[in-house]
């Protein structure tokens, strides 16, 4: 689809201009519902003008015309970038994150800034200040979150890719419940600079969009290593059309994530279609073992809780928005002061230390796993996204909804997300792990899934 638009924009068939004005229309007539916006580019029709300038005379980027629409965590110049936070409601970015002046610089066009869960604390999107966000895939159902505006400004046709981030699962649980495709890059896969982050033992900036395309060329695009962000790499980012496809495949799956999938059903349309995917390759499914996996919540809480706490510190109300203890809401108040507590002096760093160990743990068990297997294959979330207003208040039933992510982002490696098939008219995600910095082979499989 997107290599489609992109076709006809080139072509001359769709204007930039034209395009960001059918967005604006629907994002005016049907966004009241979804709230998947908290604020739309302004100038974003004047920008366009000036892209099919460029375009008609032939010097154009690659995402010439396109409408991306950007997570309230990330930097844009001159638009509000407010985490969703009472705290920052009137904070507007100074300076354009890495990854903006990447898609700027290939005139791809910031239509506005998303809805998400306060801070990126959360999986349903319904913490966020500026109210929550409506599933566009699922009537009645949270979209999902942390990255809830992202997923469901996609799924609803608002824009043509949006940006995310993924800590524990951000990306990919909002791309599962909404039914589009999420990518949660290598660790130091892309520059962080611009990014308020959760936890920088963690975080990444990803793409949310319909078709694997979509995600494969803004991943290409926002990836590399950056004089800004000290935990970047330089690592080869292949092109989409230069992808190279495996010619054997050697696919696993784990009983031990299997124990942990509360809702059977799930496992099953996402096992299903794993096997679909063996047929094509002639192969078998491995079981591969994963002993440590089930200790993957447990371990990210208290690195997020310290990094957290450290990080909000700098919102004391006197250079940036409020004092936050004072403005957020309650999960992000469990964190500080969890955060807070862990982190005493006393403690001497106990358990952040003992987190760290047992996250090198969980790394090793996936480097040995992927001695044996190129891909894992596992669901997304464990249940089924809830019904909007019947909030989960117990936060060991919330952390827990994030069991098939985290161990990507315990691991450093990259996991993406593409549709399964359906329950009760309710997307389920597949989710890939591929090993750090096999984001080719990652597109290939999507690819492959895609086309099923
Ligand atoms: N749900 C997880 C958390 O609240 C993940 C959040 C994220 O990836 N930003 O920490």
């Amino acid at each position: 689809m997107i290599q489609e638009k992109i076709k006809e924009i080139k072509s001359g068939k769709l204007t930039a201009e034209q395009n960001i004005k059918n967005y604006l229309k629907k994002i005016k007539d049907e966004d009241k519902k979804i709230n998947s916006f908290i604020y739309v580019n302004k100038s974003a029709l004047n920008d366009a003008k000036e892209i099919d300038k460029k375009i008609k005379k032939g010097t154009a980027g690659k995402l010439a015309g396109l409408a991306i629409a950007v997570k309230s965590n990330i930097s844009v110049k001159d638009m509000p970038i407010t985490c969703a936070s009472k705290t920052l409601e009137n904070h507007t970015g100074t300076y354009d994150a890495d990854v903006i002046k990447k898609i700027k610089s290939e005139d791809g066009i910031i239509i506005g800034m998303l809805n998400m869960d306060e801070f990126a604390c959360g999986i349903s999107g319904e913490s966020s200040f500026f109210n929550p966000t409506k599933n566009p895939a699922a009537e009645e159902r949270v979209p999902g979150g942390s990255s809830s505006g992202s997923a469901a400004a996609v799924a609803a046709g608002f824009c043509d890719i949006a940006l995310a981030t993924d800590t524990g699962g951000s990306i990919r649980n909002p791309a599962s419940h909404c039914g589009v495709i999420g990518i949660k890059p290598s660790y130091g896969r892309v520059s962080r600079y611009g990014l308020i982050d959760l936890s920088m033992s963690f975080d990444q900036i990803g793409p949310i969009s319909k078709d694997v395309y979509g995600s494969a060329l803004l991943l290409e695009i926002i990836a590399g290593i950056s004089k800004y962000d000290p935990t970047t790499y330089d690592e080869p980012v292949v092109e989409y059309t230069k992808f190279k496809k495996p010619k054997s495949l050697k696919i696993g799956m784990s009983k031990d994530f299997e124990n942990l999938c509360k809702d059977k059903k799930i496992y099953s349309v996402v096992k299903e279609k794993a096997e679909q995917l063996a047929k094509k390759y002639s192969t078998k499914i491995q079981n591969i073992k994963l002993e440590h996996v089930d200790l993957a919540v447990q371990t990210y809480y208290p690195i997020i809780f310290v990094e957290f706490f450290s990080g909000t510190r700098k919102f004391d109300g006197k250079k940036y928005g409020k004092k936050i203890e004072e403005t957020c809401g309650e999960e992000v108040l469990r964190r500080i002061l969890g955060g807070k507590e862990i982190s005493k002096s006393e403690y001497n760093g106990m358990y952040y230390r003992k987190a760290l160990a047992v996250k090198e743990l969980i790394k090793k068990e996936f480097e040995k796993a992927f001695k044996k297997v190129d891909i894992i294959i596992l669901p997304t979330t464990p249940i089924l996204p809830h019904k909007i207003g019947e909030k989960i208040t117990d936060p060991r039933i919330i952390y827990a909804y994030d069991s098939f992510t985290i161990p990507a982002n315990l691991a450093e490696i990259s996991a993406g997300v593409i549709s399964a098939g359906k329950i009760d008219g309710i997307p389920i995600g597949l989710q890939v792990f591929v090993p750090s910095f096999k984001e080719e082979l990652l597109f290939n499989i999507l690819k492959d899934i895609e086309e099923l």
